[in-house]
């Protein structure tokens, strides 16, 4: 099965639209690691497009905390504001189908969490220490993470130490899963951080256990006017523009 692995849209409906465009007909199912909302200006409608296009759906930090099950003194000033104003948006409809999502899910060969297999929903997986203990936390080859919103892929080798190895999957990239036990992130389509501001996702081919990196870019600027509109942090709007 062809499939897209998305994660973080975090309300930005104008790089989820785009997004969804360049992944077209191509793919069976869309798999999404959480963080729907949060930061952006368009929690509605995202949440309404995620729901409308049947995608299977794990839940992210930011979801929850927009559901009132998280403490907000976790978050930085600024993300706590945009989750105070994401709360006050959410139609009921939309906060119901947030709540009912799973920390994790396993499909196959592949487990799906936002943060760490370990803590899925706040653990960071940054480095290859991290990662190295979060493989003992999941039975499946691959382990598809967010949260970090900065596509990377750590592999660790049948052979060889039992250390694994990370690498940044910066542009488009193929890797070939078939050998060893992977934890993958896509980055992040509505708010990436790996210092290019352009949207980034997975292609994933399950049998032929492949991975395709993309990137595309989406009008930036049209989300940054309705964050404007909206009053959100003048540190969350500049941050699009640099991918940061
Ligand atoms: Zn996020």
């Amino acid at each position: 099965m062809r499939c897209a692995v998305i994660s973080d849209i975090h309300a930005n409906l104008t790089a989820l639209e785009t997004v969804l465009d360049d992944i077209a007909d191509g793919v069976e199912q869309i798999w999404c690691l959480g963080d729907v909302v949060g930061y952006g200006p368009d929690p509605n409608a995202c949440v309404d497009r995620v729901r409308r296009e049947d995608m299977i759906c794990v839940v992210g930090n930011h979801d929850w905390a927009s559901l009132g099950k998280l403490d907000l003194d976790d978050f930085n000033p600024d993300a706590r504001r945009a989750c105070l104003w994401t709360q006050e948006q959410l139609s009921e409809e939309n906060r119901e189908f947030l709540d009912q999502l799973p920390a994790s899910l396993v499909i196959g060969e592949f487990t799906l969490v936002h943060g760490s297999p370990r803590a899925p929903i706040w653990e960071y997986i940054t480095h290859a220490s991290i990662a190295t203990e979060n493989f003992y936390f999941f039975d499946t080859s691959v382990c598809l993470v967010g949260h970090t919103h900065v596509p990377t892929a750590f592999h660790l080798s049948e052979q060889g130490p039992a250390v694994c190895e990370r690498s940044w999957l910066n542009g488009e990239r193929n890797l070939d899963l078939s050998e060893g036990r992977w934890i993958l992130n896509p980055g992040g389509v509505g708010q990436p951080r790996d210092g290019s501001p352009s949207s980034s996702y997975f292609i994933l081919d399950t049998e032929e256990m492949r991975v395709e990196t993309r990137r595309v870019s989406y009008d930036i600027e049209s989300t940054q006017e309705r964050m404007q509109r909206a009053g959100l942090p003048q540190s969350l709007i500049t941050r699009l523009s640099f991918g940061w």
